[in-house]
């Protein structure tokens, strides 16, 4: 058994969903569970319109429903296919913009939609064209989450569960297409991953099932050694090891849900990350046990709106636990930290969660000065041989010197295999190409 996931841009139209079909039927042997997202767009529209509805100022659902609607017609779908969700989903703006709010349940709910709808077009299409497909929620699968909304967990006994419900309710013979991204609490309360969340669900899939591999399908040659978007010399990565793309997907390299890893770490299963609209092209296998390289280097990535905090305190030189009191004061506070860098006398974290930075200032005014600086990125160079190769640092700074980029901030652990360093913002055009091109293509 294997699965195979697919993005809102492999599923973005009747053109991409054909490419799809053809993808899944050519692996009809390994009996392929498909975890899909929305089409492109559309759990973006979803919530635009939920929180314009808040504030009073949706259409009702018009434009979100249409989107949806033209993709289901292009696939020649029966009109009244998905009108039930559109009645909910009216419904629920209507409902949204009577109380005037949109709570963290509101928005997964409504965020589900994309995925509900989108299985139910795929799994239609499919069946017309002679490949025996059925839409499934992933909750009438057993994907039953903890109550975190916006970042839900499988329950204990996941992979149980999903065994028995996939055993009883999967016809032989017949593709699962499964809702991506979303679960249900054990109320019955719609939950959901978190953005992007459809790769952990193949993955949990994948890992409660024992398949024999995960395959996320895209729209690159697997995982690059830059963003093509920014690189159009990027390579494509043959093969990886779990930790090099963990540390990619966390720092930013959009093929993978960073969270994605875990579940097929655990199993040990090769997760492949392929291109829908090369579906030749052997992409990127991440696994524990890749064949062994020589190059010191994976892959440039980058993760842009990130905030640093610093608080400089002169006489925190020898003071006894002056980092724990700034780190259980963020902990407080509910703050994500990314990257950690201190001397004698500041210490500076970065984070996404601006606002949960701020709430932190006053606190941490007790222990010494700060600073808050919006509008930086993480710059990740990631490589298995970078904590063990002479020289890299200083080739890393110095393209970047070259290319006229200051660093603001700067982090290598022990053993480490990625360094992380925080430009600004606007630097990232300029760093990432330069930085390439002296990692890959040589000085
Ligand atoms: N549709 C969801 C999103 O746009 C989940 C996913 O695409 O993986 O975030
Ligand atoms: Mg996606």
């Amino acid at each position: 058994m294997i699965v195979m996931k697919f993005g809102g841009s492999s599923v973005a139209n009747r053109a991409q969903i054909e490419k799809v079909r053809h993808i899944v039927a050519a692996a009809k042997d390994r009996k392929p569970v498909v975890v899909s997202s929305a089409h492109k767009g559309v759990t973006d529209a979803l919530i635009n319109t939920a929180h314009a509805a808040a504030v009073g100022e949706d259409d009702g659902g018009t434009a979100v429903i249409e989107k949806q609607q033209s993709v289901a017609t292009s696939l020649g779908c029966d009109a009244g296919l998905l009108e039930p969700l559109y009645a909910e989903i009216r419904d629920l703006l209507r409902g949204i913009r009577l109380v005037g709010e949109l709570s963290p349940r509101s928005l997964d709910y409504i965020s589900s939609f994309g995925e509900r709808m989108s299985v139910r077009c795929i799994a239609d299409f499919f069946a017309r064209e002679g490949l025996q497909a059925q839409a499934f929620d992933a909750w009438d699968l057993g994907f039953i989450t903890d109550g975190n909304f916006g970042r839900a967990r499988p329950l204990p006994g996941f992979p149980e569960r999903l065994q028995a419900a996939f055993a009883q309710r999967v016809p032989q013979g017949v593709v699962p297409i499964v809702t991506g991204f979303v679960g249900k609490n054990e109320a019955g309360v719609i939950t959901t991953l978190g953005r992007n969340g459809s790769d952990l669900t193949a993955s949990l899939v994948g890992a409660a099932l024992r398949a024999e591999e995960v395959q996320i399908w895209s729209d690159t040659n697997g995982v690059m050694t830059a963003d093509p978007g920014i690189v159009a010399r990027a390579k494509s990565i043959p093969h990886m090891r779990f930790d090099e793309a963990a540390e990619l997907a966390f720092f930013g390299s959009r093929v993978l849900h960073p969270a994605t890893l875990l579940p097929a770490v655990e199993q040990d299963i090769v997760v492949r990350v392929l291109n829908t609209n090369r579906p030749d092209h052997p992409g990127t296998a991440i696994s524990a046990t890749p064949p062994e390289r020589d190059d010191a280097f994976t892959s440039v990535a980058y993760k842009e709106n990130q905030t640093v905090l610093t608080i400089s305190e002169p006489r925190m030189f020898e003071s006894v636990g002056f980092l724990a009191k700034v780190f259980t004061t963020l902990a407080e506070h509910g703050a994500v930290i990314d990257m950690v860098a201190t001397s004698e006398v500041s210490v500076s974290v970065t984070s996404h969660d601006t606002a949960a930075l701020q709430s932190c200032e006053p606190a941490m005014r007790e222990f010494g000065d700060t600073d808050l600086r919006e509008g930086m990125s993480i710059l990740a160079v990631v490589g298995r041989g970078i904590h063990t190769t002479p020289g890299i640092g200083a080739r890393v700074m110095k393209a970047l010197a070259g290319a006229k980029v200051n660093i603001e901030m700067h982090s290598f652990g022990m053993a480490s295999n990625n360094i992380s360093l925080v430009v600004k913002d606007g630097a990232i055009a300029r760093a990432v190409p330069a930085l390439h091109d002296a990692l890959f293509e040589g000085e």
